[in-house]
């Protein structure tokens, strides 16, 4: 690993199946990690701590925010969720590339901080597949799916800013739509300056 990692901002509307497809994408995949946020939002049943989210007080997060340990942070349905910046850097320092699987609120703070970053967004196949999935999770209350559905439409016309758009149609084939986007970017003549240079050096 001796180049360092890149970023690649991962942003869906809720129900979209962003987590799943990620999930899996990165379990055959040695050298890409993704970001354990920090949120304000109780766990649900099966979430560890440490493992799917930091769980902390609003009073942990607001002094997080204070102590300036976010790369970008935002108020999501309620809960404020974050990216802790030490937590991104070290893992780009080690050569991993580093999802962030955040919402297009803090899309938009890391694309600006970081132009650098590739950005992808998921779209659903249509919005009634995206309320059957919403429905179907059943870990959330029929206010919180309604909220989520008409959030939804606002957030997918966000989608026109984003590097890649994929759709989560069949998962096999998002997951490697996903995967050459992120190859593609290891290959940018851009990020390939030192093997060029390695190259000639050796002739
Ligand atoms: P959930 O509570 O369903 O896990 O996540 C709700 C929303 O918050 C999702 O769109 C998810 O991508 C987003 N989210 C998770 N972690 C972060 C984060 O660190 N920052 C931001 N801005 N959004 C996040």
């Amino acid at each position: 690993m001796s180049q360092p990692g890149q970023i690649f901002i991962v942003s869906a509307a809720s129900g979209t199946g962003k987590t799943t497809l990620v999930s899996r994408m990165i379990a055959h995949q040695p050298f890409i990690r993704v970001s354990i946020s920090h949120t304000t939002r109780p766990p649900r049943d099966g979430e560890q701590d440490g493992t799917h989210y930091h769980f902390v007080s609003i009073r942990e997060f607001e002094d997080l925010i204070g102590q300036g340990a976010f790369l970008e942070h935002a108020d999501v349905f309620g809960n404020y969720y974050g990216t802790s910046v030490n937590a991104v850097n070290s893992l780009i320092e080690q050569g991993f590339d580093v999802i962030l699987e955040i919402d297009i609120q803090g899309a938009q703070q890391v694309r600006k901080q970081l132009p650098d970053a590739v950005s992808i967004f998921i779209l659903p196949p249509s919005f009634a597949v995206l309320a059957e999935r919403l429905m179907g999770r059943g870990t959330e209350s029929k206010d919180v799916i309604s909220r989520r559905l008409s959030k939804a439409h606002h957030e997918i016309e966000q989608a026109f800013l984003f590097d890649y758009v994929i759709i989560n149609k069949e998962l096999d084939q998002a997951e490697q739509d996903l995967l050459a986007i992120i190859r593609t970017s290891h290959l940018r003549g851009e990020k390939q300056q030192q093997t060029i240079t390695d190259v000639l050096a050796a002739d």
